[in-house]
């Protein structure tokens, strides 16, 4: 092995800057990871703002991994071997010690870093990961295609598989990028009547291809007023950080409906609460999933034929990669690939 690989850090002005770093050993319960392919999502933006200038080394952003494991530290279940191609998402593996995790509600574990922004992600060409969060990547998917599964992809997954809709209900996605695409997807093979909800008419063709039956501009219509017309949603689906914007669908939700919220804003979401207590309407969060539900994500994927729309860089271009991405202009997501054995695998 290397003694040696490189990694995309971010530097004391919130730059990121390629740099060498010495290959770690994985502890108890690690693994040590080849990364082959890494998403970048809306969250990798806030992650680098947010990160510690005191932190050393500084931390490596990126949560949608895909690499083989290259080395096991000890005490790694039996399952995972050297050679396996694995995934990690946003949780970087529960506890099993917790009262969440004693629960079963693994996504919820109160001692489990967040990759990319409480430990080192997948924007380098290896990663530490801890076993209980590794991801099995099915054969049927390459690497590029696995990864945005992995956070967009759980995240919508979910989020629809809790919003309480139920086959030929009215469900409406809010939001079409990086999750929003995913969501319209899976909301479509489903069984849902999909509505997508987007600013601009440049999407359009783009919504309707990947699922939605009706596509809203708010730019020309008044999304409530129309999704109400059409008798009302089950359940909307947010994927964005703007408050008012969700404030104002919010009537169209039906009696009974859930509004399940992905994006996450600084601002409080305004509601009448006799509006919820009326008609037993729900607002809830939804918090990625856990490694077993991200490998539902990924056979339903495989089964149903959705994939993420990505374009694809190279590592070395990670600023230039994350800068599109924050300019709205990537359709839907960009993927870093790393190594040269991503390029068998496309
Ligand atoms: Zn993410
Ligand atoms: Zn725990």
């Amino acid at each position: 092995m290397k003694s040696s690989y490189r990694a995309i850090q971010v530097g004391h002005d919130k730059r990121l800057e390629l740099v060498e770093r010495p290959v770690p050993k994985p502890g108890a319960g690690e693994v040590l990871i080849a990364v082959e392919a890494c998403g970048i999502c809306g969250a990798d933006a806030s992650d680098i703002d947010r990160a510690d200038p005191a932190l050393v080394p500084p931390r490596v952003p990126g949560h949608e991994v895909v690499g083989r494991i290259i080395a096991l530290g000890a005490n790694t279940p039996s399952s995972w071997a050297v050679g396996t191609r694995v995934g990690v998402g946003r949780l970087g593996g529960h506890c099993n010690e917790c009262n969440e995790c004693r629960r079963g509600h693994f996504n919820l574990c109160r001692n489990q870093p967040v990759v990319g922004s409480s430990c080192d992600g997948g924007y380098a060409e290896m990663m530490i990961a801890r076993a209980t969060g590794l991801v099995s990547i099915p054969e049927e998917l390459s690497s590029v295609e696995a990864a945005p599964i992995l956070c967009a992809g759980i995240a919508t997954f979910n989020a629809l598989k809790k919003s309480g809709a139920e086959a030929g209900d009215t469900v409406a996605i809010l939001g079409i990028g990086g999750l929003g695409h995913m969501a319209l997807q899976y909301a479509r093979k489903m069984g849902f009547r999909v509505v997508a909800i987007g600013r601009g008419d440049d999407i359009r063709a783009d919504a309707l291809a990947l699922g939605a039956h009706r596509y809203i501009d708010t730019r020309q219509e008044t999304a409530a007023e129309i999704l109400k017309e059409m008798g009302g949603a089950k359940a909307i689906v947010t994927t964005i950080g703007n408050a008012a914007a969700v404030a104002e669908i919010m009537p169209a939700l039906q009696p009974g409906g859930q509004i399940v919220i992905l994006g996450v804003g600084k601002d409080p979401l305004q509601v009448s609460m006799g509006y919820l207590v009326g008609a037993e309407r729900g607002v809830m969060g939804s918090m990625t999933g856990t490694p077993f539900e991200n490998e539902k994500a990924l056979d339903f994927s495989v089964l149903t034929g959705v994939r993420p729309r990505i374009e694809i860089m190279p590592l070395e271009r990670a600023e230039e990669a994350l800068e599109k991405m924050k300019s709205g202009a990537a359709k839907f997501r960009i993927v870093l690939t790393i190594g040269e054995r991503t390029h068998a695998d496309q």
